[in-house]
């Protein structure tokens, strides 16, 4: 990924009509999980009314309860991909945790015979389940959005990144997400945005933005504006070439992150705000 290499040339990818490289910009709005087939609808719809062919939908979800709402996983891939298929997704970012996941997302997008692709997602509590990456990295028929860890240096989630490549999948793109502090910030996460250009001079990777894990919430400032947009804008300006931000159609009856996602109305705005 051009950490060993002493070739910083940029090293973009294609995948399903998509570009994906140091170069430009792909917003990936959608769902943090999948509840019910009408509100992935709902947001596949509004995706489609906005231009948009790439989304995040999460069926696998890693929860830090147990108890908690675990994703609909396996059952939920017909209809997410079946609608995808409909509103003209071309990729959708998804979270595994396993590398069976994989298969399953392989058989279900084989069925809908839609030409939508999928981004795999390794989120942060992953970044270094070297088996997960080593499993992932094997194959080459999906890119890769590798988050980094939350509680670890950069130095590491970027070995994490190489993982995947020494094992032959060099489609990886770089997730900023937060990080945890002990210092009782406002937001979810500390906003580590200024770190694009630094992951941009260090490597080849696109970087990816989150900022709905890193704020955790949609209040806005004074001005009437989500925090969310006020660090998407400085990660925008920082270089960043993927977006990854939470909408819900309904964010009271959201089964994850209910507090951070957008609302569907909010969708233009955003766009236009980028
Ligand atoms: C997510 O994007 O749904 C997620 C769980 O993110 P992270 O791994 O950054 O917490």
């Amino acid at each position: 990924l051009g950490r060993h290499s002493g070739d910083h040339r940029t090293q973009g990818f294609d995948y399903n009509g998509v570009h994906f490289g140091q170069d430009n910009l792909n917003v990936f709005a959608g769902l943090c999980a999948v509840d019910t087939p009408e509100h992935v609808e709902q947001m596949l719809k509004a995706l489609q009314e906005n231009g948009q062919v790439c989304t995040r939908m999460g069926a696998y979800k890693p929860r830090t309860s147990p108890y908690a709402f675990q994703g609909h996983g396996k059952a939920c891939l017909p209809y997410v991909f079946e609608l995808a298929g409909k509103y003209g997704m071309r990729v959708i970012a998804m979270e595994i945790l396993h590398e069976s996941h994989m298969d399953e997302i392989r058989e279900a997008l084989e069925k809908t015979g839609h030409p939508t692709g999928v981004m795999l997602q390794i989120g942060t509590r992953n970044t270094q389940n070297f088996e997960l990456l080593k499993a992932v990295g094997r194959q080459t028929e999906f890119p890769v959005l590798l988050k980094r860890g939350f509680g670890i240096t950069l130095e590491e989630s970027l070995n994490a990144a190489e993982y995947l490549a020494s094992e032959g999948n060099t489609k990886v793109v770089f997730g900023l997400r937060g990080m945890k502090t002990n210092l009782g910030d406002p937001h979810r996460n500390f906003v580590d945005f200024a770190q694009v250009p630094t992951v941009k001079r260090l490597t080849r990777m696109p970087v990816c933005i989150d900022p709905s894990h890193s704020v955790g919430n949609r209040d806005a400032g004074p001005d009437g504006i989500p925090e969310v947009f006020q660090v998407t804008a400085e990660g925008v300006v920082a270089g960043a070439n993927m977006i990854l931000v939470d909408f819900h159609p309904d964010p009271a009856t959201a089964l994850v992150d209910g507090p951070q996602a957008l609302l569907l109305k909010e969708l233009p705005w955003f766009l236009e705000d980028v």
